[in-house]
């Protein structure tokens, strides 16, 4: 991303009457650590966030995966908009609510299938959350392998449900087809009229929330990272993120 691109950014959220910043978190304001739970906010990124929420007409919101304990221990104390497990639970003004889906009945039929996996490959490990089964393999050897076969045994589970499985980085995980960062920034577009949309991750689930924003003329799509990706424009690393985010404080 030029500085000309930078600046044409910052020009347009200056000039924009009501704005929503999406950010997603792993990947994108804070890097990846063997553990998630050691990904805590720097100082530096939770003053950039709290200036960033004071800003008139601006709407910050925090969109991941984590469950939303896990996030709301990083990020709890500021007054921030948050969008946790894909969509399946959500902070706005303070107040976490469910997605009103409530069928997690197929838990109980795919935990066999990740506790074999689990077995089989050191080092990697089962997360369930409200929503949806994690199996993380960040610190597992053959992890990568596994995550395939992984994929195979749920694929065929799937194909008779409302299921979908995302591919994540080092992380596989199933949740219900209604949950997904698309799903969830589509209806946040639904309760407010925004004419500026930041929109910035790294992962593939965030390429769902990149799909939906295409064709639309206000959003301002990043990838942070390597690989292919249907954002409008790439960022190298989490440094340029928060360079980025601090600049449009100014
Ligand atoms: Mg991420």
């Amino acid at each position: 991303m030029g500085n000309i691109i930078t600046a044409e950014l910052i020009e347009k959220f200056r000039k924009a009457n009501y704005k929503l910043i999406l950010l997603d978190y792993d990947g994108t304001l804070v890097d990846f650590f063997p553990f998630p739970e050691k990904a805590k906010p720097s100082e530096k990124l939770l003053d950039i966030l709290n200036k960033l929420i004071t800003k008139p007409k601006t709407n910050v919101v925090i969109i991941t995966g984590r469950a939303h304990k896990d996030i709301d221990n990083f990020l709890g104390h500021l007054p921030i908009n948050i969008i946790a497990e894909h969509g399946g639970m959500l902070k706005i003004n303070r107040i976490w609510k469910k997605h009103t889906i409530d069928n997690n009945l197929w838990k109980d039929k795919v935990l066999p299938i990740f506790n074999q996996i689990t077995l089989a490959c050191p080092n990697s490990f089962i997360e369930e959350k409200q929503f949806s089964l994690a199996w993380h393999y960040r610190n597992a050897e053959s992890g990568y392998a596994y995550s395939r076969k992984l994929i195979g045994l749920l694929e065929n589970f799937i194909s008779t449900t409302t299921l979908k499985i995302l591919d994540g980085n080092k992380v596989v995980e199933i949740l219900s087809n209604d949950l997904g960062k698309g799903k969830a920034v589509e209806n946040l577009l639904k309760q407010n009229k925004y004419d500026f949309i930041l929109s910035i991750g790294d992962d593939k689930t965030d390429e769902e929330m990149f799909e939906f924003l295409l064709d639309n003329p206000t959003a301002v799509t990043i990838k942070v990272g390597k690989g292919n990706t249907l954002a409008k424009f790439k960022l190298d690393n989490v440094d340029n993120v928060n360079t980025l985010l601090k600049q449009l404080l100014k």
